[in-house]
C-alpha cells in the first residue's frame, strides 16, 4: 500500500491500458488513485468481470467551462467550472456542486466516482456526477454568487437537466444556489423545472428533512455501527470536525440522542469541553457570531489535535484527505464515521482496521443527503410532496440496509468495511452494466 502523496509520483507507472493515461493529469488525483485500488480491491472480493472494471475506472464525461462574471466593481472575472459525468448505468448522474477554492478537475473526478459507488451500494436508480468551481465562495458578494450561479449553470446547458443529470449542494453552496439553479435552467427552457437540481428550499419544490439529511444519516448508520459492537450512541464520547451542513446537523441529532460531543471543529479551529457542548446552545451562538471559537464552557483546540483526540467516534465531516499515513499513528478513536467524502485514505483505513478501529466509508455513511435528494427529485416528478416522518422513516431503512449489506460482506470475507462497501457497489454496477452492453460497439 502507498500512500496519496507517493501516488502521484508513481502515477503513470503501472495503470496504464491508454497510452495517454499519463498526460491525462485530472485521472491522477490522490483521491482518485485511492478509490481505483478500492475498485481493484472490491472486483477481486466478487471476481468482477474486468472489462467492466475498466470501464468503472473512468470518467464517461468531463465539461470543463470558463465562467465569466460581472463583478460589484463593474469588471469581469473569470472563474473555472467543471462538471463530471462518471456513470449513468443506473440512472441520470446526481452529485454535488462545489465552490472552494482548491477545486480542479481532478477532485471533481474523483468525487464523482464516489457518487457513482455511493448511489450504487444505497440501492438508488441513480448514477455519479458532480460539479464545481474554484472560487473562494467568502470572497463574493451575494450578487456575484448568484451571477456566478447562473453563467455557469448557463454554460453547462443541455447537459444537465431532470432526466439527465441532477445537481445538489456540496462544500460552499447551499438551498439558496440550487434555487438560482433552478431559476436559471426553467428560464432558459421556458417551464418550470424544480426536477433539474436537488436541496432547493421547500417553498420551490425542496423536500423537508434535506437541509439535515446528511447529519442524520451520519448519525442513523453510528447508532447501527455501535450496536454491532455491543455499545449504544447514548452517552458515547463523539468528536466532530466541521461544522457546516454535514457536522452541525450530525451534532445536533447525535446531542438529541443522548451522545456527548466533546469537541467541534470548523476551518477556523476547534472547542472542546470534555464533559460534553450543548450543541442548540453553540448553533444559537454560532448564528449571532458567525464563528464557534470562545463558546462559554470551552476551550480551544486545533484542527489537528482535534482529530487526535480520545473518543467513541471521530466524525470528519469537512474535506478529504484529513487522515493519512502522517497522523496515523496518533487516532485515538474507536471508530471513525465518514461525515464528509474521502477524509481516512486507503493507506490509513488499512492501518486503523488493523489496529480494531472500525471505520463506516463515505460511500454509507454520507448517503443520507442524497438519498434524501432522490426523495426530492421523486417528489418533484410527481408534484405529491410527503411529511417529515415518512421521509426520515424511509432514509433510515435504505441506509441501515445498505450498511446491514456490506457489513455482512465485511464478515464473510473478513475485510474492512470499505471493502466491503465498495464489493456491494460493484456487484450491482456490474449487473446491470452487463445487461445493457457496449453501445456503439
Ligand atoms: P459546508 O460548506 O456546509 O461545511 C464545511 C465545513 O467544514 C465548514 O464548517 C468549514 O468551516 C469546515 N472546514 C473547511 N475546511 C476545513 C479544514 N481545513 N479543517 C476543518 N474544517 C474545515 O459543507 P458540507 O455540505 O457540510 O460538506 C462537508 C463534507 O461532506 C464534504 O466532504 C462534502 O463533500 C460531504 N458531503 C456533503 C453532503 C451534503 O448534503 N451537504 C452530502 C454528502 C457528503
Amino acid at each position: 500500500m502507498i500512500s496519496r502523496d507517493t501516488k502521484s509520483d508513481l502515477q503513470s507507472k503501472n495503470r496504464t491500458n491508454s497510452a495517454n493515461w499519463a498526460t491525462e493529469n485530472h485521472l491522477n488525483n490522490p483521491l482518485f488513485l485511492d478509490i481505483q485500488d478500492s475498485i481493484d480491491e472490491a472486483a477481486r472480493l466478487i471476481q468482477a468481470d474486468p472489462n467492466v472494471v475498466a470501464r468503472l475506472k473512468r470518467p464517461k464525461r468531463c465539461i470543463a467551462v470558463s465562467v465569466p462574471v460581472r463583478m460589484d466593481d463593474y469588471s469581469v472575472k473569470v472563474f473555472s467550472g467543471y462538471r463530471v459525468q462518471y456513470n449513468s448505468t443506473l440512472g441520470p448522474f446526481k452529485g454535488g456542486i462545489r465552490y472552494h477554492q482548491d477545486v480542479e478537475l481532478g477532485e471533481v473526478v474523483a468525487l464523482s466516482a464516489l457518487m457513482t459507488f455511493k448511489n450504487s451500494v444505497l440501492g438508488l436508480p441513480l448514477g455519479g456526477g458532480k460539479g464545481g468551481i474554484t472560487v473562494d465562495p467568502s470572497k463574493l458578494s451575494r450578487t456575484e454568487k448568484q451571477n456566478l450561479t447562473r453563467r455557469y449553470t448557463s454554460e453547462l446547458g443541455d447537459f444537465i437537466g431532470p432526466t439527465k443529470d441532477i445537481p445538489a449542494p456540496d462544500v460552499g453552496t447551499d438551498p439558496q444556489t440550487m434555487a438560482w439553479m433552478m431559476d436559471t435552467y426553467s428560464q432558459e427552457h421556458g417551464s418550470f423545472q424544480p426536477g433539474v437540481v436537488t436541496g432547493k428550499p421547500v417553498e420551490i419544490g425542496g423536500s423537508l428533512g434535506r437541509a439535515g439529511a446528511t447529519g442524520l444519516g451520519v448519525i442513523y448508520v453510528a447508532e447501527r455501527a455501535f450496536e454491532k459492537k455491543g455499545k449504544t450512541l447514548k452517552g458515547s464520547k463523539l468528536v466532530i470536525q466541521g461544522f457546516g451542513n454535514v457536522g452541525s446537523h450530525a451534532a445536533l441529532y447525535g446531542f438529541e440522542r443522548g451522545a456527548k460531543i466533546i469537541a467541534v471543529s470548523d476551518v477556523q479551529g476547534g472547542i472542546f469541553n470534555g464533559d460534553g457542548i450543548n450543541i442548540p446552545e453553540l448553533l444559537q451562538y454560532f448564528k449571532d457570531r458567525k464563528t464557534i471559537l470562545d463558546f462559554p464552557k470551552s476551550q480551544k483546540v486545533s484542527n489537528e489535535e482535534l482529530l487526535m483526540l480520545d473518543c467513541d467516534a471521530l466524525m470528519p465531516c469537512a474535506l478529504e484527505n484529513q487522515i493519512t499515513s502522517k497522523n496515523v499513528e496518533q487516532i485515538k478513536a474507536k471508530m471513525i464515521v465518514e461525515g464528509a467524502n474521502g477524509p481516512v485514505d486507503n493507506e490509513a483505513t488499512k492501518i486503523l482496521h488493523k489496529r480494531g478501529v472500525f471505520i463506516v466509508p463515505d460511500i454509507i455513511a454520507n448517503g443520507g443527503g442524497v438519498v434524501v435528494s432522490y426523495f426530492e427529485w421523486v417528489q418533484d416528478i410527481m408534484s405529491f410532496f410527503w411529511d417529515e416522518d415518512e421521509i426520515n422513516k424511509r432514509l433510515h431503512g435504505i441506509i441501515i440496509k445498505a450498511f446491514d449489506r456490506s457489513y455482512a460482506l465485511s464478515q464473510e470475507k473478513n475485510v474492512d468495511l470499505r471493502a466491503a462497501a465498495m464489493g456491494v457497489s460493484v456487484q450491482r454496477l456490474q449487473g446491470a452494466m452487463l445487461l445493457r452492453g457496449l453501445y456503439p460497439r
